[in-house]
């Protein structure tokens, strides 16, 4: 059975949540206070119904409980947003994903019940910051304070050295979960692995240490 999804929120985020999820086939239930907000994603979506997130009653009568996913993307109504995680937590619903618009308000969505807080403005802003800084970051996605996975282009120093030669376990203490070339990608790759210059190269480990390996071979 297709995934059933809720997004609650049709700003710039919530807009291109339902986009996305519909063009991957997903069941999707758009919801906003805007009716024209609605109308707009009423063909896009499988419904589009106006609601207001934050009354309980409505939510219970659009069945929200039987949705395998709800994504509050209620941008700078931060009370409301609050308000409607609180009512998804306490119908039971299983996955709540909600956008926060702060530090804060990230704080007391994971307190009263959101499984899981995204905060696209900021995790964006470090990634093109790693981006602007280093010419070789392609990627950057940030897995806590201290550990990041990188995509970094594979310079001149590496070519034609395999994963052996360049010892980069050993030496950086990190590990290249993968490697693209030409549009495909080998994960997990062997140490005989030969790197060529202009390889794309998928990497894990310690902020310290990526940057340890970016300063000697990048
Ligand atoms: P973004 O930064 O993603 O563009 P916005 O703050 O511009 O976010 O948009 C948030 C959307 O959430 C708006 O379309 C607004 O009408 C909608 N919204 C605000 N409050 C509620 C609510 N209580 N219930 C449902 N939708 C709401």
């Amino acid at each position: 059975m297709k995934k059933q999804f809720a997004v609650i929120g049709l700003g710039r985020f919530g807009g291109s949540i339902c986009k996305s999820l519909s063009e991957q086939g997903m069941e999707v239930l758009a919801i906003d206070t805007d009716e024209d907000k609605v109308n707009n994603y009423s063909s896009i979506v499988t419904h589009a119904v106006v609601a207001d997130g934050a009354d309980e009653n409505a939510l219970r009568s659009l069945g929200i409980r039987n949705f395998d996913h709800v994504i509050v993307a209620i941008g700078e109504n931060i009370q409301a947003s609050i308000l409607t995680t609180l009512i998804l937590d306490e119908l039971g619903v299983k996955h709540i994903t909600v956008k926060a618009q702060n530090d804060y308000h990230e704080k007391v969505l994971n307190k009263i019940g959101a499984h899981k807080v995204v905060h696209p403005e900021r995790d964006m802003g470090v990634r093109i910051a790693h981006n602007i800084v280093s010419k070789n970051v392609l990627d950057y996605l940030e897995l806590s304070k201290d550990y990041s996975i990188v995509e970094l282009i594979a310079g001149e120093k590496m070519n034609n050295k395999s994963l052996i030669e360049l010892n980069i376990r050993a030496k950086y203490g990190v590990n290249i979960m993968a490697i693209k070339r030409d549009g495909n990608i080998n994960v997990s790759p062997y140490g005989t692995e030969k790197i060529l210059s202009g390889d794309i190269l998928i990497v894990i480990g310690a902020v310290v240490d990526i940057n340890k390996l970016e300063d000697a071979l990048f």
